[in-house]
């Protein structure tokens, strides 16, 4: 049987921090203007992905991984393993950090959470948070204690193309005015540090997480270096920004017609800029602002062609 591409209906989340640039810059229609997350690829139960096409039209992508695991190459995981993402923040998200593997299955019942960030876009002056200064647990304890959050928190300016590497146990925050698109394990276990103390219109807090924080943060902070390698092909570029045992991550800037080759088992795949066509076995599908697919196992070789910009991911296991 000939197989297809699985392209993924978006999930949209509601966020306090959420604004309405997922309408404005990828012409999503959405159902509010306090969008903050389009769960792209998705199998997580707080928002599963349908697919849109062919055989398994109607679908979600949980229901394809337990039955149909041919399209992924025979994997051994038991849930699906990665969950994409693009985030519009216009407010600050909440300072967090998320558990490890071991962390998460013990006290949330899933995997912990590593990901990373490609920056879309940043307004003049934006920030991260990026680790922390502490230098043992007994300091971070008593800076988080203390509320000595300038002292504590590194903040990092960002600017669009821009890559950050969030391993489990970084504390982190998207500052306002960041559109991201992430790539992460399919896991919603935030452990929130701090809020800003800001209140909602009910002059409620936003519950934080402290000891779960304290318990996950890696001690010293360790910054990740990242070997990016990129590979020029006629006007077009093939990017590794990432490989690591959780994903393997990559942008393709294509600019005329370009060959890509499976490197993993299956290849997730959103378009975060430009028009273009992903073409299998001849058969033309059309790539525009944040469309969104799975190509299968069964696919080994692809072209991608227009004016194109995507962000790809794979897991490390071929
Ligand atoms: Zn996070």
């Amino acid at each position: 049987m000939m197989q297809e591409p699985l392209f993924m209906q978006p999930v949209f989340q509601e966020k306090i921090w959420g604004g309405n640039r997922l309408h404005t810059v990828f012409g999503f229609d959405l159902p509010s203007d306090k969008i903050g997350e389009d769960w792209a690829i998705s199998a997580h139960p707080h928002g599963r992905s349908v697919i849109l096409n062919g055989t398994y039209q109607g679908m979600t992508l949980d229901q394809l991984w337990a039955e149909h695991k041919e399209l992924f190459g025979q994997p051994s995981e038991e849930v699906f393993p990665l969950l994409i993402k693009i985030l519009d923040a216009e407010d600050d998200l909440s300072v967090q950090v998320h558990p490890d593997d071991e962390y998460g299955k013990q006290h949330a019942g899933e995997l912990g959470k590593t990901e990373c960030w490609y920056i879309i876009d940043a307004n003049p002056g934006a920030e991260i948070i990026y680790g922390h200064q502490a230098k043992t647990k007994e300091e971070l304890t008593q800076m988080i204690q203390e509320g000595r959050w300038d002292d504590l928190l590194k903040r990092v300016p960002v600017k669009k193309g821009d890559f950050f590497f969030v391993p489990s146990g970084t504390i982190h925050a998207i500052g306002k005015g960041i559109m991201i698109l992430e790539t992460q394990q399919s896991s919603d276990t935030t452990y929130r540090v701090y809020d800003y103390d800001r209140k909602d219109n009910q002059g409620n807090t936003r519950e934080l997480h402290i000891q779960q924080s304290i318990d996950v943060t890696t001690v010293p902070a360790s910054t990740p270096q990242l070997a990016v390698k990129e590979i020029r092909k006629g006007n077009s570029a093939l990017t590794t920004y990432l490989e690591t045992e959780f994903f393997n991550v990559y942008e393709w800037q294509v600019k005329g017609e370009l060959t890509i080759d499976a490197k993993g088992p299956y290849t997730l795949m959103t378009v975060i800029e430009g028009f273009g066509y992903l073409v299998v076995d001849g058969k033309e599908y059309e790539l525009k602002m944040g469309t969104s697919c799975i190509i299968p196992n069964g696919i080994q070789q692809w072209q991608i062609k227009g004016d194109v910009k995507i962000i790809a991911s794979d897991t490390a296991k071929k």
